[in-house]
């Protein structure tokens, strides 16, 4: 028997379900960019794929949202592969405690953002994977690892968020011209921005960005093919990552009530890994103080609660 077949995941799901239903709404939609704002707040989706293949779901996962910063685990993946250890010479590995798009930590320390999810840290990981590459063939080969990952050639980017991104990301833009003046990236601002924009603006459903996940909680194997993602090491790394940098500053409060290895996006989605049982996606656009999912934090945090699954212990 699985860790997972004594719980009855589904009724677990519809549990959390009913209970978020009246306080569906809450938390502000992200407006920085007209195709956010515009997203129905009332949406709610969650999905669990176990490590032996089960998916369960609940409400809307199958709608496609952006996934935003949720993409960052998965482009840090790519350059890992490229770039391997090396990589960290680049960026660091240590919660920010200051805003997921600040520029003041780079100038203390010149020019290396603290870790690979922070903008300045994910603008670089795109700048490690466009070596020797154009941007469209870097933004291609991120869609086919999304696509392979989640077993589902449907997945695609938004383009006009991909457009929206650039044409109001003056921060971002900001971040990677100040980063380029300390001779920190290879690559024309303008390529590395491209790329980034572009993997912010994936749209997946919370059953894909699940089926995505779960080489993470799988020893860096995708079970259903046994191909390795990575290795044991790296998946364990990279979820450890996630559990001290994955919520921007909230990243304490994530890991004090959930528990998990996650990463979040302002599109409202949050990635879990429930390392050796499963891969949660929960999707609801209403975002609290830290830019966080609001109900798919109390979401988490329930299913947290009713499966024992914290990495700190049941
Ligand atoms: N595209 C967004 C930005 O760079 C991503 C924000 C996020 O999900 O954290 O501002």
């Amino acid at each position: 028997m699985s860790d997972t077949e004594h719980l009855d995941l589904q009724s677990v799901l519809d549990d959390i379900h009913a209970a978020v239903e009246p306080r569906r709404g809450e938390g502000k939609v992200a407006d920085y960019i007209p195709q956010l704002a515009r997203i129905d707040p009332k949406r709610f989706g969650m999905a669990i794929v176990t490590v032996d293949g089960q998916v369960f779901s609940v409400g809307d996962a199958a709608i496609p949202f952006s996934i935003q910063s949720i993409s960052k685990v998965f482009t840090l993946t790519l350059a890992l592969g490229k770039h391997g250890e090396r990589l960290w010479k680049r960026v660091g590995r240590e919660p920010s405690g200051s805003a997921f798009n600040s520029i003041v930590q780079l100038e203390h320390e010149g020019g290396k953002p603290r870790n690979p999810f922070i903008n300045a840290g994910a603008i670089t990981i795109s700048d490690l994977i466009l070596a020797g590459h154009t941007p469209r063939e870097v933004i291609g080969e991120i869609l086919r690892f999304m696509r392979m990952l989640a077993d589902d050639e449907d997945i695609s980017i938004d383009p006009q968020v991909a457009k929206s991104e650039a044409a109001t990301g003056f921060r971002n833009a900001a971040l990677a011209n100040f980063m380029r003046s300390f001779g920190k990236l290879d690559h024309p601002v303008e390529h590395v921005l491209g790329v980034y924009f572009h993997h912010c603006a994936i749209a997946m459903t919370c059953v894909q960005l699940a089926k995505a996940g779960l080489f993470l909680a799988n020893n860096g194997q995708q079970p259903g093919t046994g191909h390795s993602i990575v290795s044991r090491q790296r998946a364990r790394r990279i979820n450890a990552l996630m559990l001290t940098c994955g919520h921007y500053d909230g990243s304490g409060d994530f890991a004090y009530h959930v528990g998990l290895p996650g990463k979040s996006g302002v599109g409202g989605g949050i990635m879990a890994v429930a390392p050796g049982k499963a891969s949660v996606a929960v999707w609801s656009p209403g975002l609290n103080e830290n830019g966080n999912s609001q109900l798919g934090s109390v979401a988490l945090e329930m299913l947290a609660n009713r499966t024992g699954w914290s990495v700190f212990g049941a």
